[in-house]
């Protein structure tokens, strides 16, 4: 049987239900993590665990949502989730959201629930092999004159849906969406990289991006191998310029980008650097890069 993790104790899967009227589910008042664990050889090893709830107690405190688990507690319950469901690779979802079907947009006194699911999980991208194309969306990225965009928030993601299907309607497999000055911001679930001679560029805080924790990883184990990276505003044409370009993600892990608006990135296929960055980083998520250990917690 497969289990849920819902506020405080570990239920069947199937019995972890609510109302149809959820305030989250209407409005979109919700916050969430995405966390990947691995089968490390030695055992199952959840990626950054640590960072992701310190991520989702920050989106929490966004918002002024009182979780009333700390994030140490959720750690362990994800963990424990991960034995109890016996997973040996699989994505962790924590959620914690408004739990009240009476109708009205205020909060106060509004319950809030927090549950954790683990479920396998393969690649985001069934293309990722060999590359994927994309399409600069005619939807920009939220900015943080309208939604704090450091807020990993279930409402946000309906920019990002949008995005996503107006690309895959164009015959392409995801979006890459502009900030609100015009610079690429990011995918709608992915950071993006772009590599011209033999340095990294991605773009930067300033650009509306939610701040990724592969982003993060990427970076640090480009600069551990010698790689330059430098986080500025990018411009759109820099895209079709670039030798090769990737995306970053929990879900994504590292995606190769190889066609963008119909033109092709470098070569058309998957670029040196790409595929140096992901053969480290495969190392770095399976435990055999004693340099980055410490991003695994075994379960
Ligand atoms: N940007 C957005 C909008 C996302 O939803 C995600 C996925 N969480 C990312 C970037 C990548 O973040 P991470 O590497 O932390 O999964």
């Amino acid at each position: 049987m497969q289990y849920a993790w819902l506020d405080g104790k570990f239920i069947p899967l199937e019995s972890a239900k609510v109302s149809i009227l959820t305030h989250s589910m209407q409005y979109g008042s919700g916050i969430f993590e995405g966390i990947r664990a691995y089968d490390t050889g030695r055992g199952t090893a959840i990626f950054r665990l640590k960072d992701h709830f310190r991520r989702f107690e920050e989106s929490a405190g966004i918002y002024g949502m009182s979780l009333g688990y700390g994030a140490a507690e959720l750690g362990e319950a994800a963990c424990g989730l991960v034995k109890k469901n016996r997973l040996k690779s699989c994505y962790i979802r924590p959620f914690a959201f408004y739990n009240d079907a009476r109708i009205g947009l205020g909060v106060s006194g509004k319950k809030i629930s927090v549950m954790i699911a683990a479920i396998e999980f393969g690649s985001y991208f069934k293309e990722k092999e060999r590359g994927i194309k994309c399409k600069v969306s005619s939807w920009h990225r939220i900015n943080s004159g309208i939604l704090p965009v450091r807020a990993k928030a279930s409402g946000n993601y309906i920019n990002s849906i949008i995005a996503s299907k107006e690309a895959a309607d164009a015959g392409a497999d995801e979006a890459i969406m502009l900030s609100g000055n015009g610079y690429v911001a990011e995918g709608p679930g992915e950071n993006i990289f772009l590599e011209k001679n033999g340095s990294l560029i991605t773009p930067s805080e300033s650009s509306d991006i939610l701040l990724g924790i592969t982003r993060d990883s990427i970076i640090k184990i480009a600069q551990s191998r010698g790689i330059t990276v430098s986080e500025r505003e990018v411009h759109r044409e820099e895209l079709y310029t670039s030798s090769e370009l990737f995306f970053t993600g929990t879900a994504a892990e590292i995606t190769p980008i190889t066609d963008v608006d119909g033109r092709r990135i470098g070569s058309g296929t998957i670029g040196p650097i790409t595929r140096l960055l992901s053969n480290a980083f495969a190392e770095v998520i399976r435990g055999k890069d004693k340099a980055f250990f410490d991003w695994l917690s075994f379960v």
